[in-house]
């Protein structure tokens, strides 16, 4: 439910909940498309499915906390980013989102590349069959091995990000006897977030080379001077959670101008750019996202009249979403455990998981929706507050949200548009064994990232 509806006029602290929001939906047994994987539904019995499978076999067959993840969905977002961008542009899917061998396997079925930022993400890509042309390797402080291993492995693009890391990429490059794609990561001095960007204002962070500062041109110059470095492109990444395209808009007509001011300097015209990803998608009904056909037709025009203006050919475009393929395609499953109405407040109804497996409330104020998902209920509604287990007041799930005022013990909770940026970010606060990932397709539900268990916590101490 959206708190930006709330009326003007002082607040009263957090906890006093009267007046101040939106009026509860007619009927909470109603699953918004919009929020939920592609294949989820309420059956006649009044539970939910995802693929097919209804919730109470898999949390009694997989446990909860846990997330399904509806493949068919995640196949079908992979398809509608291909082809929206057509041939004549890259989409490169975020692993930070949340990254898998299954998941590799999917991308690379699909058509898309993948962009990593670690060691870690690497091996994995890797793993799950990725060809390394595909990949672009991120990060602002890589490790000399992480780049080692990268050139070693024939990663496509190495995402530049330093003066240093130029020189560290031509020497492992040197060392491999290859040429090195690389891109030069560009701060454009936009930043965005959801419904508002900020244009000139943001330099003042640890990503990327300036452009308004001539760092990046100086970077461009260095990396040209390599022979063991392939300078593909300029690349730009403004944000997240991004509604609408007028930060995109300033990026790239700022990353054309640098691409002019390349031609004309060094005689080159560089053939790629690259403009992040970001893109928005609705963690609650209030949420209108733009579907990859908008987005794509959006950009392409965008870059296209900034390079007639300019007089550059149109370079090839890549794009880097990961929450909007696979943030929608999952919802996490809890049990609840026990049930606190404070009158004159609300309920605060505690599950089984909580910041350990969903970060983002605690660490960003994210919104999410929540439905009751075991049942259907006819109760009134009640407003509620799913929160964890973890030993911490701000161990919050879902902060605003209207659940049946039967909702007790037992009963399973389904929060939606979690597939990205939870199970990658989990932690194992207060020794928690991280859930494990499910994917669910055409009836029959697998594990692709198992549960952790305490005997993986205890292995890892080792006395
Ligand atoms: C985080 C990040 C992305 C993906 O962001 P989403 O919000 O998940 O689309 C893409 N590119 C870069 C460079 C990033 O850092």
């Amino acid at each position: 439910m959206s708190r930006s509806a709330h009326p003007a006029g002082p607040r009263h602290g957090d906890v006093l909940p009267d007046g101040h929001y939106s009026a509860p939906p007619a009927d909470l047994n109603v699953l918004d498309e919009k929020v939920w994987a592609r294949t989820v539904e309420r059956d006649q019995e009044g539970q939910v499915r995802i693929g097919g499978v209804g919730v109470r076999a898999l949390a009694e067959e997989f446990g909860t906390p846990a997330y399904f993840l509806d493949e068919a969905d995640f196949r079908a977002r992979c398809r509608a980013w291909r082809e929206a961008f057509g041939s004549e542009a890259d989409v490169f899917y975020a692993g930070k989102a949340f990254l898998s061998r299954a998941v590799v396997r999917w991308l690379t079925e699909e058509g898309l590349n993948l962009d990593v930022c670690s060691g870690g993400e690497l091996s994995t890509a890797l793993a799950g069959g990725m060809p390394a042309a595909r990949i672009a390797f991120h990060g602002n402080n890589k490790s000399t091995t992480e780049i080692e291993r990268a050139v070693e492995a024939g990663v496509g693009r190495i995402v530049v990000d330093s003066f240093e890391e130029i020189e560290r990429v031509a020497a492992a490059a040197r060392a491999a006897g290859v040429r090195q794609g690389v891109q030069i990561r560009v701060t454009v001095g936009v930043e965005a977030h959801t419904h508002e960007f900020i244009a000139t204002a943001h330099e003042d962070q640890k990503f990327g080379l300036s452009l308004a500062g001539g760092t990046a041109a100086e970077a461009v110059r260095r990396t040209l001077g390599h022979d063991g470095l392939e300078l593909l492109g300029l690349h730009s990444h403004i944000g997240s959670q991004i509604f609408d395209m007028s930060g995109f808009e300033v990026s790239a007509r700022r990353v054309v101008g640098l691409l002019a001011r390349i031609r004309d300097e060094h005689g080159v015209e560089l053939p790629e750019i690259d403009l992040g990803g970001g893109l928005g998608i609705a963690y609650t009904s209030d949420d209108d996202p733009q579907g990859p056909a908008e987005i794509a037709k959006a950009l392409r025009e965008i870059v296209g009249r900034e390079c007639e203006v300019a007089g550059l050919a149109v370079p090839r475009i890549s794009v880097e979403p990961g929450r909007a393929i696979v943030g929608p395609t999952a919802f996490t499953l809890y049990e609840v455990g026990t049930v606190k109405p404070l009158p004159g407040l609300r309920t605060y109804v505690s599950v089984d998981g909580g910041m350990s497996d969903n970060i983002r409330t605690a660490l960003y104020d994210a919104e999410y929706a929540v439905a009751l998902a075991s049942r259907a209920s006819t109760a009134p509604p009640m407003l509620a507050r799913v929160v964890g287990k973890h030993c911490e007041s701000g161990d919050i799930v879902v902060r605003d949200a209207y659940l049946p005022a039967d909702t007790g013990p037992g009963d399973l909770l389904a929060v939606p548009a979690t597939g990205a940026y939870c199970r990658s970010m989990a932690s194992n606060y207060n020794h928690t064994p991280r859930p494990p990932v499910v994917a669910v397709a055409d009836g029959r539900a697998r594990t692709i990232v198992r549960r952790e268990t305490e005997e993986d916590l205890l292995r890892l101490d080792v006395g």
